[in-house]
């Protein structure tokens, strides 16, 4: 395999969202554990994240478009990933599945990495075909060459592999210990990992 860039999604790949989730449950008055049943319902269900508000009888909190992580959140293996990544001349990208204030703030962070991407800026949302065909006109570079490392099964590997891309499952927060990696290219327990399982 012959990679040439690596594109990231955020959440539980780059980001622990607990401390997100325990603050949007906080200000919704709900008990953390309550929310966090709920989505694991809708993992078991493979249904959107986003329904968990219906399961719940609650319409979606506006609190979404502004609560934003902290650079605390990120795993304490992302940082050091990108940065050995970028160093070797890879080309890197963050795109996942967030909001427009939260692409704003993982820009804001100045990582090291080529580009920052959300779907709320591209107008497609994993795992649509489109989003990932958004990542190859990003590279120079041909679909092959690109692998995409997430901690969902649908979301992130599936629509990765179909998309061509070499797909990477992490195994790390509910859905990456929940979903079935059998079908992806190479599966890893944490970031610090990554390069040596790309052979980078
Ligand atoms: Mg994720």
């Amino acid at each position: 395999m012959a990679v040439k860039a690596v594109f990231f999604d955020v959440g539980e790949t780059l980001i622990n969202e607990l401390r997100y989730w325990n603050e949007l449950a906080r200000r919704l008055g709900l008990e953390p554990h309550v929310l966090w049943s709920a989505l694991g319902v809708t993992i078991a269900r493979g249904e959107e994240h986003t329904d968990l508000w219906r399961h719940l009888g609650m319409e979606p909190p506006e609190l979404l478009d502004v609560l934003l992580y902290d650079r605390s959140d990120l795993y304490p293996d992302a940082l050091p990933c990108l940065e050995a990544l970028h160093e070797r001349g890879y080309f890197i990208g963050i795109a996942g599945n967030q909001t427009a204030a939260l692409e704003e703030w993982a820009r804001a962070q100045e990582l090291p990495v080529d580009v920052v991407a959300s779907s709320a800026r591209w107008g497609v949302r994993k795992p649509q075909p489109e989003f990932f065909s958004r990542i190859v006109a990003e590279c120079d570079c041909d679909a092959l060459e690109i692998a995409y490392v997430g901690d969902r099964v649908d979301n992130d590997v599936l629509p990765a592999k179909a998309a061509g891309m070499i797909a990477v499952h992490v195994r790390r927060g509910p859905w990456g210990y929940l979903q079935d990696s059998a079908a992806a290219d190479v599966r890893v327990d944490s970031l610090a990992e990554l390069p040596e399982a790309l052979g980078l």
